[in-house]
């Protein structure tokens, strides 16, 4: 649940449309013209994991085709309950490097706070959709987490996840960064978020003051899939935020029947460039339960890859990358 600030003031305007999600598919259907299929399987396959979208990124979907690739995303399918060998809760063994609760060390020199289990979208096949956020979130909040940090000089750089930590609003955001700024070994900051690519204006003034900080190198990676995400006002936003400084990533995840044909991949990279944002990976799907539909083989990614090679310069061609449990890095499947 987000938690809303009512102070007496206006909530700001990302904070109004993330009140307001869509939840139910049967409107979202409508909104886009769709009749609804098998509306009770779809309802059976979200289970604890329920729709969750937001107006603006409603808007970005394509009217009347139930195969939009955004719709897809996020539209429960009752594939989901199919079990899969091989597809489980916790494909990447994240329990093993969860060093005290709402801290993941897995790499060298850097560490991953889970700092709010919230997200603003609800993506199908993401790899937390089963993450014990009770468990890490519970209790003394970010206290242990900050206290393993300050003891760990060699650790420089932090990563904010979750979840989203930009559903975390900028005064509850600010505590965690004047925190965080307090710890002198840290100096890189980075934060990766999808929000901004399904509510722009969530990149507001306030937050950037906070990012631009001379304190940080700070490193906003975005999590785009798809051309269409890249919207005019996510552009505008991305540009002033790289004026002022904020080195801007984009990470994605290869999936079946959104973003697995060259001519998707390369618009995407193309767009993202325009905004004044790199590729930075490009992921092989993580398996986890309910997600397997989105799969991709191999030998089809590297053929992309390769095409995708063919096609853009170097820089804007993303890793095509695997996480693979125990091992000192992300795998590498192509540069
Ligand atoms: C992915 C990940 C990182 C960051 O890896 P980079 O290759 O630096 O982007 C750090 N910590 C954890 C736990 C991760 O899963
Ligand atoms: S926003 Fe990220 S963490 Fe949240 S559901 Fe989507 S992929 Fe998962």
């Amino acid at each position: 649940m987000i938690t809303q600030e009512r102070d007496g003031w206006e909530l700001p305007d990302w904070q109004r449309q993330q009140a307001d999600l869509i939840t139910d598919p049967a409107e979202l259907l409508d909104l886009l013209g769709l009749t609804p299929g098998d509306l009770p399987s779809c309802l059976a396959a979200a289970g604890d994991f329920p729709l969750r979208v937001p107006r603006s990124y409603a808007a970005l979907m394509e009217p009347g085709n139930p195969d939009d690739p955004l719709l897809r995303q996020v539209l429960s399918v009752p594939e989901e309950l199919r079990e899969q060998p091989g597809y489980g809760a916790d494909p990447l063994e994240e329990g093993e490097h969860t060093a005290v609760p709402g801290l993941l060390h897995k790499y060298h020199g850097r560490a991953l706070l889970v700092v709010t289990g919230a997200c603003a979208v609800h993506c199908r096949y993401c790899f937390r959709r089963h993450f014990p956020y009770q468990s890490h979130l519970s209790g003394k909040r970010w206290d242990q987490a900050l206290a393993w940090l300050a003891e760990r000089p060699d650790i420089h750089e932090v990563i904010l996840s979750g979840g989203d930590p930009l559903t975390l609003n900028n005064r509850r955001l600010a505590q965690l960064l004047d925190a965080l700024a307090g710890i002198p070994h840290l100096r890189r900051l980075r934060i990766h978020s999808r929000t901004p690519v399904v509510i722009p204006e969530r990149l507001d003034e306030g937050l950037l003051e906070r990012l631009a900080n001379p304190r940080w190198r700070t490193v906003l990676v975005l999590h785009a899939n798809h051309p269409r995400e890249i919207s005019a006002s996510l552009a505008d936003r991305c540009r002033q935020w790289q004026r002022a400084g904020i080195t801007l990533l984009n990470q994605s995840v290869l999936l079946a029947g959104v973003n697995d044909e060259v001519e998707a991949l390369v618009a995407l990279s193309d767009r993202l460039h325009e905004a004044g944002v790199l590729p930075y990976y490009l992921h092989q799907l993580d398996r986890v339960q309910g997600a397997a539909h989105f799969a991709v083989a191999d030998a089809k990614a590297l053929e992309l890859h390769r095409a995708l090679r063919a096609r853009l310069p170097g820089f804007l061609v993303p890793r095509l990358s695997r996480e693979e449990p125990g091992e000192p890095a992300k795998t590498v499947l192509a540069g």
